[in-house]
C-alpha cells in the first residue's frame, strides 16, 4: 500500500532493538484519514473472505480493528491482557510473549464472544515473531472457531512471523512489508507487492 509506505518513510523511525516507531500516526497519535484507507484496503484484499467478526489484541490494534470492522459491517472481539488467570472457566486464555515490552501476558477472551461457528478475521497492527497472532488463533481454535485470514498493516519480514503463518496455510496480508531497517541511516526497505 503506496500510501502507508509514504508515511511510514516520512514519520516512520527506526529505534535500536529492530522496533519502528509509528506512534504520530499509527499506535498512539492516530491519524484517521490514513486508518480509513487501511481499512478499505483490508476489505479489497479480503473481499472474497466471509467473516462474522473480527478479532484483535488491546492495545493498539483495537482502532485498526474498529475502522476495518465498518468495512465488513461485523463486530470487534478484542483479547485482553490480565495480571490474574481467570479460574472460573468463563474465558479463553492464552499466553503471548510482547515483542516491545519483552515479558510474557496472560490473554483472555470471553466464552461469550467466540463461538464454534465463528468465521474470524484477526487484524493488528505488526507482525513481528508472530507471537501475539498466533496466541489470537490458540484462543480462535479454543473455541473451535475458524481463522479466515489474517490481516497486518506493517509486517517486518526480517522477522520470522510471517512465514512462519504463511508456512502453515494461513493466508496473511500485510499493508507494507518491511524488509530491512537501518537505526543507523534510518533507512527503510519495502518488500516489493
Ligand atoms: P509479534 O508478537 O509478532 O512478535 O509482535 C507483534 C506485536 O508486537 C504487535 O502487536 C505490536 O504491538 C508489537 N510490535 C512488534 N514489533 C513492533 C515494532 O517494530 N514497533 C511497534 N510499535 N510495535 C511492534
Amino acid at each position: 500500500m503506496k500510501l502507508l509506505e509514504e508515511r511510514i518513510r516520512k514519520d516512520g523511525i527506526v529505534a535500536p532493538g529492530n522496533v519502528l516507531k509509528v506512534d504520530s500516526f499509527l499506535n498512539h497519535q492516530i491519524d484517521i484519514g490514513l486508518y480509513n484507507e487501511i481499512a478499505k484496503e483490508f476489505k479489497r484484499r479480503f473481499s472474497d473472505v466471509n467473516i462474522n467478526k473480527i478479532l484483535t489484541i488491546e492495545a493498539s490494534g483495537i482502532g485498526i480493528a474498529c475502522v476495518t470492522a465498518q468495512q465488513f459491517d461485523v463486530p470487534v472481539v478484542f483479547a485482553k491482557k490480565t495480571q490474574s488467570v481467570n479460574i472460573a472457566g468463563d474465558v479463553y486464555s492464552t499466553k503471548i510473549q510482547s515483542f516491545t515490552h519483552n515479558r510474557v501476558y496472560d490473554v483472555i477472551v470471553s466464552k461469550r464472544f467466540l463461538h464454534s461457528d465463528d468465521r474470524i478475521l484477526i487484524i493488528d497492527d505488526f507482525l513481528a515473531n508472530g507471537c501475539a497472532v498466533e496466541g489470537l488463533i490458540d484462543l480462535i481454535q479454543s473455541a473451535g472457531a475458524s481463522v479466515e485470514g489474517v490481516g497486518i498493516v506493517i509486517e517486518k519480514g526480517q522477522q520470522s512471523g510471517g512465514r512462519h503463518l504463511r508456512e502453515k496455510g494461513l493466508r496473511v496480508e500485510s499493508l507494507a512489508i518491511i524488509d530491512s531497517m537501518n537505526d543507523e541511516t534510518g533507512k527503510i526497505v519495502f518488500r516489493e507487492q
